[in-house]
């Protein structure tokens, strides 16, 4: 008798399940860091899709020669202001399809768990913002990214974490298939984010859909199609 493999789908936040903030969002990083250090920084730098929080934190400390131990202050202070924002009327919006398929996944027995460069409670504040209920993840198969300084910190502690599972990755940037190429973790491309569906195939993606709704049936038969950790390639 073969034993049943956990599928677990790792699921990307911003422009994955939810789209990226219309506002951009972006000065909230800086303001997070001003906060930690009690003075203002001038200029912020440029935004940038798919990086991790602890990444963008990391870099504005080393922009403005700041100490390395304000990061943990940073992450506090982000997160408070995520809090202010939420309770202030901020919402995202749930992409297309969204639903459908963690149900569609949930029917087949798969767990639907995060995998984000977001803290864990920016990620719960989005989520419940945009009125999609937190409770349909396993927080603790989740990992998060507030700490990490590159996408792959993430990516490498779920696959050590889960070594018996079936892991998979849907996100919406070519970060999120470096990160799980570093991992050997497969990756599924939405296009749903910045990124458009010519770009994401140049990534290493085993499939590519411009969004959940109009690829759900393609991306369960290619998670279906996975081999199990450990496996044997064909
Ligand atoms: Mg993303």
């Amino acid at each position: 008798m073969r034993a049943v493999t956990t599928t677990t789908i790792l699921w990307d936040v911003d422009g994955t399940l939810l789209f990226n903030a219309a506002s951009g969002g972006g000065e909230l990083y800086h303001r997070a860091v001003e906060h930690a250090t009690g003075r203002e920084l001038h200029p912020p730098l440029p935004r940038a899709h798919g990086k991790t929080d602890g990444q963008i934190l990391h870099e504005i400390l080393e922009a403005f020669e700041l100490a390395p131990e304000l990061h943990d202050d940073a992450v506090a202070a982000l997160d408070a202001l995520s809090a202010e924002r939420a309770a202030a009327g901020d919402r995202r919006e749930i992409a297309p399809g969204i639903a459908e398929a963690l149900d569609a996944a949930a029917a087949r027995g798969w767990m639907n768990a995060l995998l984000t460069g977001n803290s864990a409670t920016r990620s719960r504040l989005k989520l419940s913002g945009a009125g999609l209920d937190p409770e349909r993840f396993d927080w603790a198969r989740s990992f998060f990214g507030d700490r990490a300084r590159e996408r792959r910190e993430i990516t490498l502690a779920a696959r050590a974490a889960l070594p018996d599972e079936r892991l998979v990755i849907i996100g919406d940037t070519p970060r999120d298939d470096v990160a799980a190429v570093a991992a050997g973790i497969p990756f599924i491309a939405v296009a749903t984010g910045v990124y458009t569906v010519d770009a994401l195939r140049e990534t290493g993606a085993v499939l590519v859909v411009p969004t959940l709704a109009e690829g759900l049936d393609a991306v369960l038969a290619a998670i279906e199609a996975l081999p199990a950790p450990g496996a044997a390639a064909a």
